[in-house]
């Protein structure tokens, strides 16, 4: 494991240096081979296991400070306050891949946190992140998993667990804020360079670097929230230090996949008003980018920051609509705009499963409607939409079958339930983590059959609908 040390040369300012706190009977559980052969990282080495079972440490790991906006309001000072950066991997394309341990111990920004993170949620993290990156949803993803004999106090004791995760940047809208807010400049100058050196090099031929770099994050950030919409995911804490520079999906905390349709979902139960429902998701992206905007109001004009948020709308819409054009087997926009609302509403009445319902369209029969019309209470209104519907494909090009094949490869067949997550999770408590890994192969590849799991393409049943997950774990 070659680990290099970049964000660590920024110097003090930008971090404090922490090394990982071992778990008492801390044992790796379970390992992302893919993902360590591609970053070259030999688990079965001695001083690998060493350095990420906290035995050695490394001389430059660190925890990273930071600020953000928190439900909409201002925290100056936060931080990982339970992870620790142990440095940067080059993986082959070239590319910087940070190595973060999460529940690594108390750092300088733990504040009223134990440093502490429990298996339950790692668990979580590490299903969700693999399920995103199988849907092609830019994320960090989870490297290695160790549970542990410690005991962790959330409501009740829990065993405590780390999780070894990887992104290609852990450098948030909020750490920008940290420096803006001091009226650092010097240090945000730093910063605005290390975000343009290490992950828009692109950006740096253009004329104006910072212009260029703002415009890709505003794009990728329309690019991510219009893949969550697609696929039905909420992240569930969208506050700025939650929201990467490099457009990936970070920090998984009260999260969900939708289940039964419905629009204003919120799946945080620590969000009492809602701001974080899924259909708000869109309106809080450009709400932050507004707050990553801010802080280059010395750097930029009003205008030039205006003119860049702007892309932000019409980046979303086009992706969004794009990605629900292929799901639907669709080839028009104007088609896509005609048939998608009322179909929603359909769903939203009829409470079907948003997956479930993109997966039965896809294998449709071109003259057989019953599937779908069996999962619905208003025949009538669905058996109208599907005429529709069938009556747009007959006129595209394509035949009916080889357009169904493309959608059957962008539907997946299987999507991480929250119930199925709490099973994975009860089993993994009594140390059995079959259940686990067998969820964990379903989502690596969401969209092939896997017919001797089909229990886990189902819809919950009524027990695993009111399942409660709110922010701390
Ligand atoms: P989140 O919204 O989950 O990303 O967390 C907000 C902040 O709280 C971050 O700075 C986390 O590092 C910190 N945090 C969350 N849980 C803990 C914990 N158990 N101990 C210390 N800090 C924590
Ligand atoms: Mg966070």
């Amino acid at each position: 494991m070659k680990l290099e040390h970049h964000y660590a040369a920024l110097g003090d300012a930008f971090s404090s240096h922490v090394a990982i706190q071992p778990l008492h009977e801390q044992r790796l559980v379970e390992c992302n081979q893919t993902l360590a052969s591609f970053l070259e990282i030999d688990f079965k080495s001695p001083e690998t296991r060493a350095i990420l079972l906290g035995e050695e440490s490394v001389p430059n790991s660190l925890s990273m400070v930071y600020a953000g906006h928190q439900f909409g309001g201002f925290s100056p000072q936060l931080g990982d306050g339970r992870g620790v950066l142990l440095g940067e991997i080059r993986a082959p394309d070239g590319r910087l891949y940070d190595l973060h341990m999460k529940g690594a111990g108390l750092t300088p920004y733990s504040r009223r946190g134990d440093g502490r993170a429990v298996l339950r949620s790692c668990i979580r993290e590490y299903l969700a992140s693999e399920a995103m990156a199988a849907l092609q949803i830019p994320t960090s993803r989870a490297l290695a998993l160790f549970d542990s004999r410690e005991a962790v106090y959330r409501e009740i004791p829990e065993p405590g667990a780390m999780l070894l995760r990887s992104a290609h940047g852990h450098i948030r809208f909020g750490h920008f804020e940290y420096f803006f807010y001091q009226g650092k400049q010097d240090e945000l100058q730093q910063l605005i360079d290390y975000c343009l050196k290490q992950y828009f090099p692109d950006a740096l031929t253009a004329e104006q670097p910072l212009v260029a770099m703002l415009f890709e994050v505003v794009k990728r950030t329309a690019q991510m929230i219009a893949k969550w919409q697609s696929v039905g995911f909420q992240h569930g804490v969208m506050n700025t230090d939650n929201f990467s520079m490099t457009g990936e999906t970070i920090d998984y905390g009260p999260y969900g996949f939708m289940e039964d349709f419905d629009e204003g979902w919120v799946c945080n139960h620590s969000d009492y008003e809602g701001r974080y429902a899924f259909s708000r998701q869109p309106g809080v992206g450009l709400w932050n980018l507004n707050c990553l905007m801010r802080c280059f109001s010395e750097h930029l004009s009003r205008d030039q920051l205006v003119a860049i948020l702007q892309t932000y709308e019409t980046q979303l819409q086009t992706h969004y609509d794009h990605l629900m054009m292929a799901k639907m087997g669709l080839q028009k926009q104007q088609d896509l705009h005609a048939l998608l609302p009322p179909l929603l509403q359909l769903m939203s009445k009829e409470k079907m499963d948003y997956t479930l319902f993109f997966r039965l369209l896809s294998s449709l029969e071109q003259n057989d409607f019953a599937p779908i019309l069996d999962e619905v209470i208003d025949r009538e209104a669905m058996r109208d939409w599907l005429h529709e519907y069938q009556s747009v494909r007959l006129k595209e090009d394509g035949d009916w079958s080889s357009v169904s094949d493309a959608m059957l490869a962008v539907n997946p067949k299987f999507i991480l339930r929250n119930y199925l997550a709490h099973e994975a999770i009860q089993a993994a408590e009594r140390g059995d983590y079959l259940p686990f890994r067998r969820l964990l192969n379903v989502l690596n590849s969401p969209f092939a059959d896997h017919d001797a799991a089909n229990d886990l393409a189902q819809r919950a049943p009524e027990w695993g609908k009111s399942l409660e997950v709110s922010c701390s774990s």
